[in-house]
């Protein structure tokens, strides 16, 4: 599972999503948009919006599947009752596996039942540019004695796991930089696919007010 806001899904998330199945040998990554993001702002576009640039930008692309049921569900979208629906579907056995950024990964301590992450799946932290900063001590309490070093370690069992990951391709690039573009009326060419890109010029998406602000490389 990559979950995410995907607000709007870029190639930083793609490339990871496609990279993190190579390296980890998976059968298919579920890129699963917020429908409520407890943890932030409520996004610029709908999460029907968010989720059609997905399918866009995923388009045919092997083993990465937009899976929309967060947004089936009512109320905020809490991570840990998505891994319990994909959990059910795979049963207790299966190797399931949460990716996060680096940047999400700090605050993983404050998501809701943290705990129950670990007794649901295995989490994977994507390391990315620009997102260095040291683990709150909260996080490192939560984590003791659950990192392992290796792909291997943490496949052989089916949850439970730490694994921070360094794929091949770092790519420094945040919707947060997109919708400020966007709403600069600058050019995002080339940091998403085209069929998003071409879609949010066509529906005037990010423009001026909706797009929230934020940091250059966020
Ligand atoms: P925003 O700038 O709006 O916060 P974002 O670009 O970080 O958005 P999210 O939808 O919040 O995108 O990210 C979903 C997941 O993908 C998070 O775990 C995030 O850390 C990770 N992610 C986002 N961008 C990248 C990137 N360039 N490389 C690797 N992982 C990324």
């Amino acid at each position: 599972m990559l979950g995410g806001t995907f607000d709007p899904v870029h190639l930083g998330h793609l490339r990871s999503a496609v990279e993190l199945r190579e390296v980890l040998g998976l059968d298919r990554v579920h890129m699963i948009p917020a429908h409520l993001p407890p943890h932030r702002a409520a996004p610029g576009v709908s999460s029907r919006e968010r989720l059609a640039m997905l399918c866009l930008g995923i388009g045919e692309t092997p083993g990465l599947l937009a899976d929309d049921r967060e947004l089936r569900r009512d109320g905020p979208s809490y991570s840990v009752d998505t891994l319990a629906s994909l959990r059910a579907e795979l049963g207790a056995q299966a190797r399931l596996i949460m990716a996060v950024g680096h940047d999400a990964f700090l605050r993983l301590a404050e998501w809701r039942d943290p705990e129950g992450l670990f007794a649901q799946a295995h989490v994977v932290v994507i390391e990315r540019p620009d997102h260095g900063a040291p683990l709150p001590s909260r996080l490192q309490s939560l984590l003791a004695g659950r990192e392992v070093a290796s792909v291997e370690a943490l496949l052989a069992e089916p949850r439970g796991r730490l694994l921070r990951l360094s794929l091949p391709t770092r790519l420094a690039i945040s919707a947060t930089g997109i919708r400020r573009r966007l709403a600069e009326g600058r050019s995002v060419h080339y940091l998403l696919p085209e069929a998003v890109r071409a879609h949010i010029d066509s529906r005037g998406l990010y423009r001026g007010d909706d797009a929230a602000p934020g940091g250059e490389t966020r």
